[in-house]
């Protein structure tokens, strides 16, 4: 029987025995630049470990380190060592909804006027504290027997000046593209205006020569009767 393979990170109790078929071992590079890479990572999260001998699961790997075969890629760094981490780094790939926590999972699925509004909705509630300027400093920085409401009021006032803001910026954005759609348009008629004239262009230039075409032959019909 073959020995059992124990996944090396510690906290991790991946087994070849307990694995899902999905789960995968992998031993550290042998290229030693890579090495050193694993070695540096490991250092604090394996009590033992032996860069010919151990193993470490594809838990530790997140996807983007997999090619389509699911093989470990060469650049390859375990970077996942608890399953909050492991979710996270699913969540920044965006492909899956497992791993988000029910209140991102709604925040997703709510469009950017809804959240102004719920927001705006519940900053109408709630009271600033009295005061509030007092207790900030010429910084923005709550002083430190501030309490603990002016602390997280001033944390809403900067995300709303910044949401604001960014608002701001879609509204330019969008004059932008409005005013480069416009243009576009507008060179797209100067366009077909200019192919109009090149071709009554051609039609002319066309019957110039064709006239010039019989008045050649009239000089030379009348050379010719004119040196008889
Ligand atoms: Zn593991």
């Amino acid at each position: 029987m073959a020995p059992i393979i124990r996944c090396a990170i510690d906290n991790c109790k991946t087994t070849s025995v307990n694995k899902t078929p999905d789960v995968t071992f992998h031993r550290c590079p042998y290229n030693s630049e890579m090495s050193n890479k694993w070695l540096r990572v490991l250092k604090q999260r394996c009590t033992a470990f032996d860069s010919v001998d151990s193993k470490i699961c594809s838990k530790h790997f997140e996807l983007k380190y997999f090619d389509a075969q699911k093989k470990l890629k060469e650049n390859a760094v375990p970077t996942l060592f608890s399953s909050a981490s492991h979710s996270l780094s699913l969540r920044s790939i965006g492909k899956s909804d497992s791993g988000k926590t029910k209140i991102e999972k709604i925040l997703n699925r709510m469009t950017q006027a809804d959240l102004t509004a719920d927001i705006k909705l519940n900053l109408a509630h709630l009271k600033e504290p009295m005061h509030l300027d007092s207790f900030v400093t010429d910084d923005l920085k709550c002083k430190s027997d501030a309490p603990n409401a002016a602390n997280l009021w001033l944390m809403i006032k900067k995300q709303e000046h910044l949401n604001t803001r960014l608002m701001d910026l879609v509204v330019q954005t969008k004059k932008h593209v409005e005013i480069l759609q416009k243009s576009m348009e507008e060179s797209r008629l100067v366009k077909k205006e200019q192919e109009q004239n090149i071709e009554s262009l051609k039609y002319i230039v066309k019957c110039l020569q064709e006239k010039q075409t019989t008045l050649e032959e009239q000089i030379e019909i009348l050379t010719a009767v004119e040196s008889r």
